[in-house]
């Protein structure tokens, strides 16, 4: 049992679960197939993946004997931040504007963005990915130190396209399902059949590393995604530490480290 008596520790590796309940190793490239599908790793990495982690998304939790309920939000997830930030009636906020540098002047901050702007404030929310923190603030006193926990997040570029052609489903038509899965050499690939649902025969595809590839594509897109590992969990943890440690008498950006968690 992990903390607070709620299920596994997350820094329990998938590899050392599977070991504990005696999974013969023949069968374990099948059990890693979704995980690793889900985080676009090569089934061979799925081992050093957070046991937790690695099977949340297929477990309905502690409390559940079902499947895990999913949300699917009209207009997309982008819909969602749009109508918080109707509510933000004293923020500016400034889309497609990235920030390219954060530094120090006296005891506050600058922002320096990808327009050339330089914005004076008094304190910063870092939320962006943390190897993003590391380069654009590295040299602040309180992150210098954490260098090397910013830069320990693996992360895995995933392309996916939506198509036309049933590439990725089974030959035959009646093993149709909602959720398939291409096994092939170092790779394990996710094709997301949209007919029961929508009524159109439209399949949205892991195209990263297929040997058979859609020719029919409707669009296409690319992301970077984070591999839970052990490493991950332990670095969340430190920066979770640095934050809690720094609460109430540190610099601001130390406190906000810890909203990576
Ligand atoms: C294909 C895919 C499907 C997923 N599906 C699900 C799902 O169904 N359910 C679920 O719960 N999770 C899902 N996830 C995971 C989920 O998207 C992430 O856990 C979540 O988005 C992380 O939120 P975040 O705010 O930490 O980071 P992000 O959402 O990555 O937000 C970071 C933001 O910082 C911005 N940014 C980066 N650099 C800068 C900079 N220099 N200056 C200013 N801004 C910057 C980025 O543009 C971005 O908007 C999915 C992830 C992927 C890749």
């Amino acid at each position: 049992m992990g903390e607070h008596g709620t299920g596994l520790d997350w820094e329990v590796r998938l590899d050392e679960m599977l070991d504990s309940l005696g999974t013969a190793q023949r069968t374990r490239p099948l059990l890693y197939a979704l995980p690793a599908a889900l985080f676009g790793c090569d089934p061979r990495e799925a081992g050093n993946l957070s046991a937790r982690a690695a099977t949340a998304a297929f477990l309905g939790g502690q409390h559940s004997d079902h499947a895990p309920v999913t949300e699917n939000v009209r207009g997309g997830l982008e819909s969602l931040a749009w109508s918080l930030a109707t509510d933000l009636h004293l923020a500016r906020i400034r889309p497609d504007t990235g920030v390219v540098r954060v530094r120090e002047n006296g005891s506050d901050y600058e922002l320096v963005d990808t327009t050339g702007e330089v914005t004076r404030v008094e304190a910063v929310v870092f939320a962006v990915p943390p190897p993003v923190t590391a380069e654009i603030a590295g040299s602040l006193d309180g992150l210098r130190e954490l260098g090397t926990t910013l830069t320990a997040f693996p992360y895995r570029q995933v392309d996916y396209a939506l198509h036309r052609d049933p590439v990725g489903m089974p030959d035959r038509r009646e093993h149709w399902s909602t959720n398939n899965l291409t096994l092939g050499e170092g790779y394990s690939e996710t094709t997301v059949w949209y007919g029961p649902v929508h009524g159109v025969d439209v399949f949205r595809s892991q195209v990263s590393r297929r040997a058979r590839q859609p020719t029919k594509v409707l669009a296409r897109e690319s992301f970077r995604q984070l591999l839970p590992t052990t490493e991950v969990v332990r670095a969340q943890r430190r920066l979770g530490g640095c934050a809690a440690d720094e609460e109430g008498h540190g610099g601001p950006e130390r406190r906000s480290a810890g909203l990576f968690q």
